[in-house]
């Protein structure tokens, strides 16, 4: 699926890490977690202390990664990287923890896949910088305190609410991370056309940037594609005709939305009357777990205003019946 926010390969991994801006000025967007973060750092780095332990929560793919990474190179200090399925064991956490240096910044993604005894082992780390293990088993176990350096926590989540309350109150910064307009975007598009050393004129980035979900992690490789087109079906050069025909090439229509967004919005329209149906039988009805329609399908189609969440369930707006040209039953 190319408009899945969600990272694809160790290659796109590679590609993406030398898109990646490395400081807070060439962050585009997110103002309001971004001017946060400026004062918080800055404020950190006059005391000479670590940071507060930050949560960056938002749908896959719109920087929250790269917002821990440059967390980091702003404060002057390394980053150590991991993943809350990554930390299956106690041990594993502890390992971490007791080879950072002062200050340094431990970045966990997906941190709500923490498992509860790791959870656990955190806690006094996040609060006190302590470290409460147990070393040995049965009768001989003894339980051991160690002293850890100053650290700053940066985890990241897609959803906010699915972190445990203890976790999540001994997170002092919490930012949310935001869609992007489509002229943020357009600014993204045409960075990352310079680093690839790629033509575009302003309408071509706007049509890439228009048609990317409100996700840079998209942007950038819608873009690498209409390259491709653009150097073997034309010149390589990628104005706005270009990039719509190679967009609508990889079926991505002109409001962005791709095969399976249109899939759940018409299952919800023609096989459950436009809802409120349940989040389960959507994702029966085309084939989806129910986990990834909630974390990565719905929110754009949520802010694009073609879906509602209500209560009784899921129900396609007006706008959704109008995408398709269809008006809703008894209008
Ligand atoms: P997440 O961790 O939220 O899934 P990433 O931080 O990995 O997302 O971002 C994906 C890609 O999008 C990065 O490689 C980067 O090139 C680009 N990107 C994300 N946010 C921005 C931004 N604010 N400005 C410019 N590029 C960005």
């Amino acid at each position: 699926r190319i408009v899945t926010p969600v990272r694809q390969s160790s290659q796109e991994e590679a590609l993406e890490r030398a898109l990646r801006p490395k400081l807070l000025d060439e962050y585009v967007g997110q103002e309001k977690a971004r001017g946060q973060l400026e004062i918080f750092i800055e404020a950190a780095k006059r005391r000479a202390e670590a940071l507060d332990h930050v949560l960056l929560f938002g749908p896959p793919g719109l920087g929250k990664t790269t917002l821990a990474n440059i967390i980091a190179r702003e404060l002057g200090v390394n980053l150590r990287q991991t993943s809350g399925p990554v930390l299956e064991r106690a041990g594993d956490l502890a390992a971490m923890l007791t080879n950072l240096e002062p200050h340094d910044v431990l970045f966990i993604d997906e941190i709500h896949r923490l498992s509860p005894v790791v959870e656990e082992i955190l806690y006094p780390a996040l609060e006190d910088f302590q470290l409460d293990i147990m070393i040995g088993e049965g009768p001989a176990a003894r339980s051991v305190k160690l002293d850890l350096p100053p650290f700053t926590l940066v985890g990241a989540t897609t959803r906010a609410g699915m972190l445990t309350n203890p976790l999540r109150d001994r997170f002092g910064i919490v930012a949310r991370l935001e869609f992007y307009t489509p002229a943020e975007l357009t600014r993204i598009v045409n960075r990352s056309a310079s680093l690839l050393n790629m033509e575009i004129d302003d309408e071509g980035a706007y049509e890439v940037a228009r048609r990317s979900r409100g996700t840079p992690r998209i942007a950038n490789r819608l873009l690498r594609r209409v390259r491709d087109f653009a150097e073997v079906k034309h010149d390589g050069r990628v104005s706005r005709t270009v990039a719509d025909a190679a967009l609508s090439m990889l079926d991505v229509d002109h409001a962005g939305l791709d095969v399976m967004d249109r899939k759940l919005l018409s299952a919800v329209i023609e096989k459950f009357g436009g809802g409120p149906v349940g989040l389960d039988n959507v994702a029966a009805a085309i084939g989806e777990a129910a986990d990834t329609i909630e974390d990565v399908l719905e929110p754009y189609l949520i802010q694009q205003g073609l879906l509602q969440r209500t209560p009784r369930g899921r129900m396609a707006t007006l706008l959704a019946y109008e995408h398709f040209g269809l008006k809703p039953a008894g209008q």
